[in-house]
This record gives structure tokens, C-alpha cells and sequence, in this order.
């Protein structure tokens, strides 16, 4: 478990945090391959003269989390997987969800979710409470898996959406890994969608990433009114990272302000400067540097303070991202803890101000825009 050095003023290491966006750990044990792959956003095979335990991550995993295994710190990489194949998955995915000092996972389900814990394994687990997040695109997947046709593909959405989120707190788009945030911003009209649903379908192709048919499932989910998420900038070599810049939303954030929807930019690396410049225009924009803070380990300061330079503290939210092993789960929460430490440290503000400005970010934002339960 982390506890801070005694040099602060600020403490951080007893609040307990909101991880608005994350997936769940991964069921089963990881060879070495597996973890080394697991630790980089890239998809590649990681090259034989390489180790991705040599990188922020890496290092942050053998200094933070080896502890938590029971090893000193900075155990080698070859120890710490043999210790982790010792305890195994089960025992270790509880020591990390435990130790992360988290009281609120949302979980967002669309992507490989066989190999992973579901909300209510990610409750059993960690002791935590544990909410959905739907991804859109997987929705439309299973329609047209189920079987549809062009012309009710729009009517079907919508009720498959409303249906499959009837016990969800947020949903979730990646038309950033699709089509790219430059998308027309207008909802499209009903002749469009049929006509690009017709020639979805008959591809074969079970990815959605018509543009026509993702803006219709991001308006589709505007109309149904929950918080909307976004992938924005850093994530895996899918993703055209020129065009997942959330500047390119402007026109989409102006035209869905009036409907009252929040909008949360998750990651946002390395725009996250732009994301603050939306969150400070627009009262129903949100943003996190989450993926970021686990991938840049000690430079996680000068990243999340970046986070915090034009946007207001109601504006920010904490998120780890992580994805398959439970490390990245505890990690996102103790780089986050001393990143802000220091930051409020360097402040100079007073320590009660500090902490209340830190729950803001880490907690008490979240909980509103998603309407949880403390
Ligand atoms: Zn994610």
C-alpha cells in the first residue's frame, strides 16, 4: 500500500477515489510475453532485444507494485513474474483492487470482455462499488450480428441501446479509433443512416466504422441523455492519433451543449492542453489524462499539472484506464496520489484547500456528473 513521505503537506494516501473510466483485470494468469505485451498500448509483437519492462511503466510496476507482492522494491522483472505466477491471478487482481484505495469502479465492457472480470466480479474482487459503462459501437455490433435491416437499423439502435444501458451510468464512443473526431457534426437524417446501414451490412464486415453510422450512434446516445465518453488521443496504433484531437469536436460540443449531456474526453494525450481549453469554454465538457499518468510514470506530474493549467478543478476527473493486469489498476491511483501531492505541495495553498481541490478531482466530480451513489 502507498504512504506518502513526510515531506508534503498534502496528503492524499486516505481519500478514497472515483475510477470513471476503466475495464475490468484480466481472469487468467500472463506468461511473460503476455505481461509484456499487456504493458504497452502497441499491438506489435514486442522485439526479442526489447523489454517493456524497460520503460515508465515498467519501472513504476517493479517500484510500486512489487511491494504489494510481498518483494522489495525494484525486484527484478523475472522475480516479480515468478512471484505473480505464485500468488495467481485471483490473489493478485484482490491485492491490487484492494490496495488501490478506489471506492467506485466504472467499467466500460466493449472490448475483449471474455478475458476480463465483469462490473460485478470487479465488485467481488475489490470490495468496491462497480457500475457499467456501454460502448456504442459494441451495440451496433451485436445488432447487426443479430440480425437487421437498413431500413430498421435506426429504430433497432435505439432500443438495443436503451435495453442493453438500461443499468448503466455512462456510455462510451471510439469513433476516434473509426473515423476520426473530424466527423460531420450534425445528426445525420433517416434516408443517410438506412443507406449506410444497407451498405454496412452488406460488407460483412462485424466493425462499425462508417462515419455516417457512428454519428447517428453518438446522437442516438445524446437522445438517450447519459454521460457520454469519448476516447481522446493516446491509445493503441488503431487509433489515427492526428485525428483525435477534441479540438475537432468543437462544432459537435457547441451543437449537444443545449441538450445538457455531459461529455467526458477520456485521456486526451498529448491534447490534453486542448481538452482543458473545452472543459474551461463549455459547462457540460469533462476531461481526464487517464492511460497517460500508468504510461509516463515519473513524468506523471508535469502531465497531470498540464491537466490542471486552464481548466477548472469542477471540470477534471481521475481514471487509471487499466486494462487487463491489475498493476495498471493500482498503479493509476498511486502516480495519481503523488502526482498531486506535489503538485498542491508547489502551490502553496493552504492543506485543507489543497485536499478539498484533490477530492474535487479525484472523487466528488464524478460522483455528480454520473449521479452515484457515496
Ligand atoms: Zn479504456
Amino acid at each position: 500500500m502507498y504512504r506518502r513521505g513526510k515531506l508534503f503537506g498534502v496528503d492524499l494516501t486516505d481519500l478514497r477515489l472515483v475510477d470513471h473510466h476503466v475495464h475490468g483485470p484480466a481472469g487468467a494468469g500472463l506468461s511473460r510475453a503476455g505481461f509484456e505485451q499487456a504493458i504497452t498500448e502497441s499491438d506489435r509483437p514486442v522485439p526479442g532485444w526489447m523489454s517493456t519492462f524497460d520503460s515508465q511503466v515498467g519501472f513504476a510496476i517493479r517500484r510500486w507494485c512489487a511491494p504489494v507482492l510481498g518483494l522489495e522494491p525494484f525486484a527484478a522483472p523475472g522475480d516479480y513474474l515468478a512471484r505473480r505466477r505464485e500468488l495467481g491471478a485471483a490473489e493478485v487482481n484482490r491485492r491490487f483492487l484492494r490496495a488501490a484505495g478506489v471506492s467506485h469502479y466504472l467499467v466500460e465492457t466493449g472490448w475483449s470482455a471474455d478475458q476480463l472480470l465483469d462490473p460485478a466480479e470487479v465488485a467481488e474482487v475489490s470490495g468496491a462499488r462497480a457500475y457499467e459503462v456501454v460502448r456504442l459501437e459494441a451495440v451496433a455490433e451485436e445488432l447487426a450480428v443479430s440480425g437487421v435491416d437498413a431500413a430498421g437499423f435506426a429504430s433497432r439502435y435505439a432500443t438495443a441501446l436503451a435495453e442493453r444501458s438500461r443499468h448503466a451510468v455512462g456510455l462510451k464512443t471510439v469513433v476516434a479509433y473509426r473515423s476520426g473526431l473530424d466527423f460531420d457534426p450534425r445528426p445525420p437524417v433517416a434516408d443517410e443512416v438506412a443507406a449506410a446501414a444497407g451498405r454496412w451490412l452488406a460488407s460483412g464486415s462485424s466493425r462499425l466504422d462508417d462515419p455516417v453510422l457512428s454519428r447517428h450512434i453518438i446522437w442516438a446516445a445524446v437522445e438517450l441523455g447519459l454521460p457520454l465518453q469519448f476516447h481522446v488521443g493516446f491509445g493503441d496504433p488503431d487509433v489515427r492519433l492526428h485525428r483525435s484531437d477534441p479540438l475537432l469536436l468543437t462544432d459537435f460540443l457547441e451543437l449537444v451543449e443545449p441538450r445538457g449531456v455531459p461529455v467526458l474526453l477520456l485521456h486526451c494525450y498529448p491534447y490534453h492542453r486542448q481538452a482543458g481549453f473545452l472543459a474551461h469554454s463549455f459547462p457540460h465538457v469533462y476531461f481526464d489524462v487517464g492511460l497517460a499518468v500508468n504510461y509516463t510514470g515519473t513524468q506523471a506530474p508535469q502531465v497531470i499539472a498540464e491537466s490542471l493549467e486552464l481548466a477548472p478543478f469542477a471540470k477534471v476527473l481521475y481514471s487509471s484506464d487499466a486494462w487487463g493486469p491489475a498493476e495498471l489498476h493500482y498503479l493509476g491511483a498511486v502516480l495519481w496520489r503523488r502526482s498531486m501531492e506535489r503538485i498542491l505541495d508547489g502551490t502553496g495553498w493552504p492543506a485543507a484547500e489543497a485536499l478539498r481541490i484533490a477530492t474535487l478531482i479525484g472523487r466528488d466530480n464524478a460522483l455528480r456528473v454520473y449521479g452515484l451513489d457515496r
